[in-house]
């Protein structure tokens, strides 16, 4: 099936509202082109038991992708539902896999599809918005923003990347990698990220355990209950090695493989 970019602008005759059009042309720019990026299935279908949100399912693997767009830049954040039920979801594992899509609103082309892994999710990258005012129709109400810029490059898996269209094989080889690191534990999960990210931010295919180490303040910060971040690093490092992400060098030097 050849991945067309444009939106096809049919669907969107007779929606008034500028959302709704967006709703139309993005979620049906997806059951026209998207494959399954777990297991190939040729298509997606649509879930309609849930009007709120942009939800999909492969009939296949019944794996399900959340859908979320804008006509901007992809950037870092994109805007989430109410910031309390996106902490129950991820912390009780019944998060789905979320597609970000960022397309032209002049062109009604797609620019970018980026998959996230339900696995990648850790409350670390959901930030707290403002509440609504008092004089809002739903006062107090609280959003969230998913921050994709602090999820690792590991979990960042681009389908269309600057209208590009990457292969077929090449994502689904990134989504079985990327789940070399499914980790159910939440708390576990968070150190997982938080190392992969440290690792990630040195500049060089190698590291030592030292340039690790440095990181020691930033971690402490995010785990203020350990109190022997050195040794949970290295734990980490033991688990990135058993996974197949770094190797050991010898002398406390260490290669990423990619
Ligand atoms: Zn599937």
């Amino acid at each position: 099936m050849e991945i067309n970019l444009s939106f096809k602008e049919s669907l969107a005759i007779g929606y008034k509202s500028k959302s709704q059009k967006a709703r139309r042309l993005t979620e049906g720019w997806i059951l026209d082109n998207l494959y399954c990026p777990r297991c190939g299935n040729l298509k997606l279908q649509h879930s309609d038991n849930n009007a709120a949100v942009s939800d999909f399912y492969c009939l296949n693997c019944n794996n399900t992708f959340e859908l979320k767009s804008k006509s901007r830049a992809i950037g870092n954040r994109f805007v989430n539902g109410a910031y309390d039920t996106m902490i129950q979801r991820i912390t009780s594992n019944t998060n789905p896999d979320f597609l970000f899509m960022s397309y032209c609103q002049n062109e009604l082309k797609l620019e970018n599809l980026l998959l996230i892994p339900k696995h990648f999710f850790v409350p670390d990258i959901i930030e707290k918005r403002k509440p609504l005012s008092p004089c809002a129709r739903r006062s107090g109400w609280t959003g969230c923003n998913i921050f994709i810029g602090k999820i690792p490059e590991q979990g960042r898996i681009y389908i269309i990347r600057n209208k590009n269209i990457i292969p077929k094989q090449t994502v689904m080889a990134l989504v079985s990698r990327s789940n070399t690191l499914v980790i159910e534990d939440i708390e576990n999960r968070g150190w997982i990220m938080d190392v992969l990210y440290c690792i990630n931010s040195i500049n060089c295919d190698t590291f030592s355990l030292k340039q690790i180490y440095e990181f020691e303040s930033y971690l402490a910060i995010k785990h203020p209950d350990n109190h022997n971040i050195k040794a949970k690093i290295r734990q980490q490092l033991q688990l990135l090695r058993d996974k197949g992400h770094i190797e050991f060098l010898g002398n406390g030097q260490y290669r990423k493989i990619v």
